[in-house]
Parts: structure tokens; sequence; C-alpha cells
């Protein structure tokens, strides 16, 4: 896609779980990389599904990315010769982010975001929404419904295999909890 040279921006990849947004935010800081680019990225501290210092996707693609508990750390990792900032999970991070994302960009840093634009329940994600609306570009990635087989955009929180509750505490003791891709059909929300 056509993009601006020397100028800063904000692209953001959004869509469900298992959409493909961590590889697609991989493949574009790699690809940064390979153009000798100075690339540092970053992922919410609580995420530590598989490693602490990398972001990871499903498929095992993975870039080093340094975790931080609130987005105001960026700023201690970046310096004047950084050009490229990734984010991932960026649903996670404070309101906050999305000024600093704007900041960053305005001093001529290309950020690059990913994360959740929607919840379990199929409603905006934190600072998600505003994200998108300042973002100059924005990648709505699809996954595959794990029901139907047809485009999934939204993501089904399970409870012991069985569609959640829109109350259902984000922490359940002793249930176990899965969360599949669906699309608009087969997405139940049971209120
Ligand atoms: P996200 O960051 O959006 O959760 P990832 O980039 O981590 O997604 O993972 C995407 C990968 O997940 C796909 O390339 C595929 O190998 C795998 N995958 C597992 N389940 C699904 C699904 N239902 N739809 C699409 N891809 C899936
Ligand atoms: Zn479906």
């Amino acid at each position: 896609m056509y993009r601006p040279i020397h100028h800063g921006y904000i692209e953001v990849v959004i869509g469900p779980m298992y959409s493909g947004k961590s590889e697609e935010l991989i493949r574009i800081l790699k690809r940064s990389k390979i153009a000798k680019q100075n690339v540092v990225a970053f992922k919410p501290a609580i995420d530590n599904r598989y490693s602490n210092e990398d972001v990871v996707s499903h498929s095992g693609a993975s870039i080093n990315a340094i975790p931080i508990k609130s987005a105001k750390e960026i700023y201690e990792h970046i310096d004047s010769d950084t050009q490229v900032v990734g984010i991932d999970e960026i649903q996670f991070f404070e309101d906050e982010v999305v000024d600093i994302a704007i900041d960053l960009a305005d001093k001529g840093i290309r950020v690059i975001a990913a994360g959740l634009d929607m919840d379990f329940k199929g409603e905006p994600f934190g600072p998600t929404p505003r994200l998108l609306a300042v973002a100059e570009f924005v990648q709505k990635l699809q996954a595959v419904c794990m029901v139907c087989g047809n485009p999934a955009h939204r993501t089904q929180r399970l409870i012991n295999g069985q569609p959640a509750k829109y109350d259902d505490p984000i922490i359940l003791v002793g249930a176990t909890e899965s969360y599949e891709a669906r699309c608009r059909k087969c997405h139940v929300i049971i209120k």
C-alpha cells in the first residue's frame, strides 16, 4: 500500500483473535528492519502468553518487544534515532496511548499498532476506537469462523465450552475459559 516517506503517521491493524494481527505487525516491523529503519516494539506487560520479551503470533512468528505497564514508558525506550514504533495488544493500554501515538507521529515516527477492535460482547474495546479515528491507515483483518468457516470479525468467549454470559466476570475462578473467532451469525452473547 502507498505510504508516506520521511513522515510520521499512525497505522492500525485490527480484527478478532486469530485474525493475524500479530503476524501482520511482525511482518511490517521485520520489513522495516530489513530497510535498516530503527524499530522499537512494545507490548503490555500483562500479556505473557508465550514470552516476556517477544510479540509472538499464534502461528509462531515473533519479534523482540519491550513489555510495558503504561504507554508513557514508551518515551523511556526511544530516542531521536527511532523511526518506527510498534505496539501490540493496543486494547489493553489506557486511553493515553492514543495521545502518545499522535505525539510520536507528529514527531516524525511511524507508529504501527495492532489490537482487538471489539471485546467478546462485540462492543468497542478500550482505546482502539479512538485510535482508529485518528489513524491514517487501518487494516481490518478477518479470522475464520470456527463454527461455519465464513470470515469472522468477532471473538467468542467460552466458559467451560459454553458461550459466556454478557455479565460474566472477567476472571472466573475454577472455570475453563477459551476464545474462538466467529462470524456475526455464529457469535453468541447470552444476556
Ligand atoms: P491475532 O494476533 O489476530 O490473534 P495471530 O497473528 O497471533 O492472530 O495468529 C494468526 C494465526 O492463527 C493464523 O495464521 C493461523 O495460523 C492461526 N489460526 C488459528 N485459528 C484461526 C482461525 N479461526 N482463523 C484464522 N487463523 C487461525
Ligand atoms: Zn459462522
